[in-house]
């Protein structure tokens, strides 16, 4: 045989031996890779919170000591506090209570892609606290500005969450948190849509409306009646009118004479929207009005980090554009907007 057989001969299966190297060992690794990364950079696209301006130091001469102690970037200085932490979110506890942090941590991991999808929105900040501050009573709320959810409890009330998890019982104040429930829906809702500066019925209407879209929620916190006139109470077990909305003000001008049903005729709004127009639309809403939201400044002036839109801005520039003029009508006469 010619020499220049062999020389095409070897020639081809160096080729070949090259090609199935590459189709076997390196073409699987290089096709892989790029997939996860981006998922991640999509997932969390939000500014990091600068703890710059805070330290510790400054904290002792703080005459408003409770309330900064808790602050995200000040935990490491407060003693009898725990931090747990497992990818963009962190649980404060007072020490002992370990357990509850860890069942929040799985709660808020499986909470965030749900709220995501509904709200089609992301937090604002990169990473979300969620803090139990010892306290005297109990209350919750989250902050925009430092990315947290504050749940102040009682030692009785912590010390009855944790014992309820060792027995794997239902009971307890913490009644289903964990990796299936999302029982941090309302307020990680706020911490979605804090820099939208909602009317107050639609900031905390939206937070209750997100409860009802949880998979396995058993107790659906209120019930929209047919009627559109009413709701349900599941507490009461009876009907109640809606509240008047348009004497929905922020903190601290609220009217208690109508705070009642605020939130429930609240989410009852977003639940007569999601019916008549379909549910995609909450969603539609909740991005075009971040956009305006991002580019103009709160109309009604409450305080700092307070202010907020108007019904009739968020009515304008939000509800009328995605589901058009015949909200007006309804919105009207069901809740005086
Ligand atoms: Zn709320």
């Amino acid at each position: 045989m010619s020499k220049g057989f062999w020389v095409i001969s070897t020639v081809l299966l160096l080729f070949s031996g090259i090609f199935i190297f590459w189709n076997y060992f390196l073409k699987n690794d290089v096709v892989d890779e790029p997939v996860v990364k981006e998922d991640v950079d999509a997932t969390w696209s939000g500014e990091e919170l600068s703890c710059v301006e805070f330290s510790c130091s400054n904290l002792e001469s703080s005459n408003d000591r409770i309330s900064v102690v808790y602050h995200p970037c000040l935990v490491k200085c407060s003693n009898g506090y725990k931090i747990s932490e497992s990818g963009q979110f962190a649980v404060i506890v007072p020490t002992g209570y370990e357990l509850l942090a860890e069942k929040h941590l799985d709660d808020l991991q499986y909470c965030f892609p749900l709220l995501k999808e509904q709200l089609g929105l992301v937090p604002f900040y990169n990473k979300v606290y969620v803090v139990f501050p010892l306290a005297d009573e109990s209350k919750s709320y989250a902050s925009t500005s430092t990315s947290s959810i504050y749940y102040y409890r009682t030692k009785d009330q912590l010390d009855s969450a944790q014992k309820s998890f060792k027995k794997r019982s239902d009971e307890g104040l913490n009644f289903g948190v964990g990796p299936d429930s999302c029982i941090n829906a309302h307020e990680f809702t706020h911490i979605f849509t804090g820099e939208l500066h909602l009317p107050r019925w639609a900031n905390e209407g939206i937070a209750e409306y997100m409860i009802t879209q949880m998979p396995d929620v058993k107790d659906k916190p209120s019930y929209c009646a047919d009627d559109v006139l009413h709701f349900k109470s599941l507490k009461d077990e009876k009907f109640e009118p809606y509240s008047d909305l348009s004497k929905s003000f922020g903190v601290p001008d609220v009217d208690e004479s109508n705070e009642d049903y605020l939130y429930e005729t609240g989410a009852c709004v977003f639940d007569y929207i999601s019916e008549k127009y379909g549910q995609d639309k909450i969603k539609l809403i909740m991005q075009r009005f971040a956009e305006y939201a991002a580019n103009h400044e709160p109309d009604e002036i409450i305080g700092k980090d307070m202010n907020r839109f108007s019904s009739k801005i968020f009515i304008r520039e939000g509800i009328v554009p995605v589901i058009g003029e015949d909200a007006k009508v309804w919105l009207k006469k069901m809740f005086n907007l």
